[in-house]
């Protein structure tokens, strides 16, 4: 049991690491991310994928991705095809990302992620790990709202594998859908860290995550850091954080301001 505590206590800061509210600067820009995602301001949603050889998700992960956000924002979202950049060698902190960012795209504006009506969010799909990784912890992915960055770690589970219908199936395509969405999910704001609760869903201890296993938004990520098999792996979002989204879309498209 206490082994259990352990690994427990070690593995949920791994989805936390860098993606609740607190990782958001004093000076924020106007709009949020989640409410511009939400509000009736933009029209377009756009993913720049920047991309390590090798690591690119599936094309059928990235069509999920494109129909969930475009039924969530009801805005067009547009899935680029993703440009491969150089191995960035891993060991990364969060001014690393930004920097691969100012680095590798061509469509974010000079500042923010706002360019008229089009939101633009960069996907990063990087070799290596955060620097903060170690043999306990592992960052599967990693959002910087205020810059519209997306960052994901795919070598961190590329060989993983999951038990469907007794037999051991590679995960990796589920993985990163998973991933995906939960990162999205904090770009949404979700639960809590930045769109209001409908009903309290909120994991104690884990602000920006969920209490659900069966959400991607669950606090608790489907492997452990150095794992080779996964558990079961969340496919989406489970009804309080849909209910979260669509009430606080509907709250901006009444005009409510966006709250402080
Ligand atoms: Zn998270």
């Amino acid at each position: 049991v206490r082994a259990a505590r352990r690994w427990l206590a070690l593995a949920a800061v791994v989805m936390l690491a860098g993606c609740t509210a607190a990782s958001l600067p004093a000076a924020a820009p106007s709009p949020r991310l989640p409410d511009a995602l939400l509000g009736p301001g933009a029209t377009q949603v756009v993913v720049e994928v920047s991309a390590v050889d090798g690591r690119v998700p599936s094309t059928e992960v990235f069509q999920d991705i494109t129909r969930e956000l475009a039924r969530i924002t009801g805005k067009q979202v547009y899935v680029l095809k993703p440009t491969s950049v150089p191995e960035q060698g891993g060991d990364y902190r969060a001014k690393d990302l930004e920097r691969i960012h100012r680095d590798t795209s061509f469509f974010a504006p000079e500042a923010g992620f706002l360019s008229g009506q089009r939101i633009v969010l960069h996907l990063l799909v990087l070799d290596g790990a955060m620097a903060s990784d170690d043999t306990e912890r592992m960052t599967l992915g990693r959002s910087l709202l205020h810059s519209g960055i997306v960052a994901m770690f795919p070598d961190g589970y590329r060989d993983a594998v999951t038990r469907v219908n007794g037999t051991w199936e590679p995960a990796r395509d589920a993985l990163d859908r998973y991933v995906l969405l939960h990162e999205l999910g904090h770009c949404l704001g979700l639960v809590g860290n930045g769109v209001p609760m409908v009903r309290d869903h909120v994991a104690p201890g884990h602000p920006g995550h969920g209490n659900n296993p069966k959400s991607v938004m669950y606090y608790h990520p489907p492997m452990a850091p150095g794992a080779r098999s996964v558990g079961a792996i969340p496919v989406g979002y489970d009804a309080d954080d849909l209910d979260d989204l669509a009430a606080h879309r509907a709250r901006l498209a009444a005009g409510a301001g966006p709250l402080g």
